[in-house]
């Protein structure tokens, strides 16, 4: 049986990844600083562990022949463009250390996880951008120090393929959503904010939220199930280069406020506020990924909406009844809408 390690294992898309590859019969280690908050992991085995120290970086890897490594300090805009020094030291730290305990331990394949920030800003500066193909992320110029940690990162399993054999795969999401993440305390995204504050704004019955701007800035996002599926197919792929995960339907913050709205049954108005709001927009060109893994995102924006929604709306219902641990602000009603 294939051992595998998921880094990370405690945040969203590293618990729904545990769950996925148990499935799929491997053996799974989980790491990060912390267990999932919101169900029990399914990982054989669960190690909590700061992976920006090699000692711990080397326990992890242990013993594994395949790692997707998803650990990073991470958030929607609002954080990442708020601490960068913080977010660029400590990622650093944890793909360093762990890539290079990989190596060093022995492991065959290794998944990186990147992300759209790596893209130039002066290709995203309007609301209605071209879609970004792969190689558009050079000459580089990513906005914030989250996006450049990302791209030397690619840089480095790209030389540690060349130099040391070790099998890097490098896939670049494009905001992935979907029940079971962060939906409240500062470092959730977009979806998951609206969710909140709609629902919010539902019990509430004061129908109306935050957005920051005027909302007309661009996005596509892609739901958890196909983010997991479209991982695991590039990880069994030859495909050494980095590869963009994400759906290509291009959507306006406001008409995302108004699907989430539309799916709670209420009519909402929309106060736009100034704040950070990150590119003016950003999609996927997705042709790349067609012709690897002859397969694409399946699964469409109202039907993620509507599964996420449910289980936020849920959580804020059973905040609210005091059922669970971390009870969200009423204030959080008004906290404006991130992207990253
Ligand atoms: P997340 O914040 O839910 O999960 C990241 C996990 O890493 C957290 O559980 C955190 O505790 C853990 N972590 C942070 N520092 C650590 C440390 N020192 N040691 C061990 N664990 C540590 O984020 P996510 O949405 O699941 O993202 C997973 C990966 O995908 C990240 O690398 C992120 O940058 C990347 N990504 C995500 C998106 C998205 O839309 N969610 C988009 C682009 C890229």
């Amino acid at each position: 049986m294939k051992r595998v390690l998921v880094t990370g294992a405690g945040g969203f898309i590293g618990h729904h990844l545990v769950s996925y590859l148990k499935k799929k019969s491997y053996w799974v280690r989980g790491a990060d600083l912390k267990y999932p908050e919101y169900e029990p992991t399914a990982a054989d085995d669960f190690a909590l562990l700061d992976l920006r120290r090699w000692e711990d970086c080397l326990q992890a890897t242990d013993g594994i022949d395949e790692v997707y490594a998803l650990a990073a300090d991470m958030g929607g805009m609002g954080f990442i463009s708020a601490h960068h020094a913080e977010i660029l030291r400590n990622n650093s730290l944890i793909n360093i250390h762990t890539l290079d305990a990989a190596r060093e331990n022995g492991v065959k394949r290794y998944l990186y996880a990147s992300s759209a920030c790596v893209y130039p800003e002066y290709r995203q500066t309007d609301a209605n951008v071209t879609a970004l193909k792969e190689e558009d992320a050079y000459p580089a110029h990513p906005q914030d120090a989250y996006g450049w940690e990302k791209l030397v990162t690619e840089r480095l399993c790209t030389h540690y393929l060349e130099d040391y054999g070790l099998e890097t795969r490098i896939v670049r999401f494009h905001n992935i959503f979907g029940p079971l993440g962060t939906w409240d305390g500062g470092r959730e995204k977009a979806p998951a904010a609206l969710c909140r504050k709609v629902s919010l704004a539902k019990h509430s019955g004061s129908f109306e939220i935050e957005i920051w701007g005027d909302g007309e800035q661009t996005r596509s996002f892609c739901y958890i199930d196909d983010c997991v599926d479209g991982i695991y197919r590039l990880m069994r792929s030859n495909h050494r280069e980095p590869l963009n995960l994400g759906q290509d339907r291009l959507v306006t913050i406001n008409q995302l406020a108004d699907m989430v709205a539309k799916i709670a049954g209420i009519k909402l108005a929309r106060k736009h506020i100034p704040g950070p709001q990150g590119v003016r927009g950003r999609n996927s060109d997705n042709t790349r990924l067609r012709e690897v893994l002859r397969w694409e995102p399946q699964i469409s924006l109202e039907e993620g909406l509507r599964r996420t929604y449910l289980w936020i709306d849920s959580q804020v219902r059973a905040a609210e009844r005091g059922a669970l641990k971390s009870v969200p602000n009423r204030s959080s009603v008004g906290r404006p809408v991130s992207v990253s």
